[in-house]
């Protein structure tokens, strides 16, 4: 589904990116992990199409397509979702209203008919009654005033409207209690299925308590240096990341 092949980039003169490889199937899901600075939101945002990310070397190819000849809405119409795409505050636009600007955008540029007002209101109280969500989330601002468990609450029902094909959430961590953590956990649960695939970006274990990974990859200076099972997360966490950086082979 998402392959990315000897990725190198740089961002401000910098180069971050220095040869990344992953592979990832239908139905997987993939943990990210790495220190700070490692190169991991870098990652997101190439593949989310954001600019100021200079790509040097290397394919990323997204069933088969080249995505990075791909711009940003129309990776979200091929299926890919990013869940640091709407992080914003939009303060006085109602919530339901650039949902379903978000969903018909989508849906347009697929070639499917846009959902009508009862269509759309159907769906989103389908997805409200699966995720256990609130409808007051539908009628405030985008994301305005929203707390941190509420934003990720958000992101994880714009997750379930779109119905990707692939999700890449970048869980910045920092700041996210665990009512929030288990938002995205119990999200990712629910959205999990044989056709979709998920790379969840983290800083911490604690997440993958929650969300258990088929795989787990350490990125370290701009490489994936270390990948296994869940419990490579685990190891992670009793030795701490100075433990991986001993192992990386400076590069020459
Ligand atoms: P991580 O998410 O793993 O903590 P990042 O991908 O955010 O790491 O950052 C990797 C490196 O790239 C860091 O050294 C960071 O300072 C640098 N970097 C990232 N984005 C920018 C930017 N827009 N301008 C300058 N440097 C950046
Ligand atoms: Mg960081
Ligand atoms: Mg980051």
């Amino acid at each position: 589904m998402l392959k990315i092949d000897n990725l190198h980039a740089r961002v401000a003169g910098k180069d971050i990116l220095k040869g990344l490889s992953l592979e990832l199937g239908p139905g997987q899901v993939h943990a990210i992990m790495g220190p700070n600075g490692a190169g991991k939101s870098t990652l997101g945002n190439i593949l989310a199409g954001r600019e100021g990310y200079e790509v040097t070397a290397g394919t990323v190819s997204f069933e088969g397509r080249d995505l990075l000849a791909l711009a940003p809405e129309e990776r979200a119409a091929a299926g890919l979702f990013l869940a640091f795409q709407y992080p914003v505050e939009i303060p006085g636009v109602n919530n339901t209203y650039f949902l379903r600007a978000a969903l018909n955008a989508q849906r347009k540029a697929r070639g499917e008919p846009e959902l009508d007002s009862m269509q759309f209101l159907k769906r989103v109280r389908e997805k409200l009654s699966v995720l256990h969500l609130k409808d007051e989330l539908l009628h405030r601002g985008v994301n305005e005033g929203f707390s941190g468990g509420e934003k990720k609450r958000n992101e994880i029902f714009q997750l379930a409207l779109l119905e990707p094909k692939l999700a890449i959430l970048d869980e910045t961590d920092s700041g996210l209690d665990i009512d929030a953590l288990k938002a995205v956990a119990d999200g990712v649960n629910l959205m999990r299925s044989p056709d979709r695939a998920f790379l969840v970006i983290t800083h911490y274990q604690r997440l993958l308590d929650y969300i258990e990974p088929d795989r787990v990859h350490v990125l370290a200076d701009g490489r994936i240096v270390e990948s296994g099972g869940p419990e490579l997360a685990l190891e992670l966490e009793k030795h701490g990341y100075a433990w991986i950086r001993d192992r990386v082979v400076p590069e020459a």
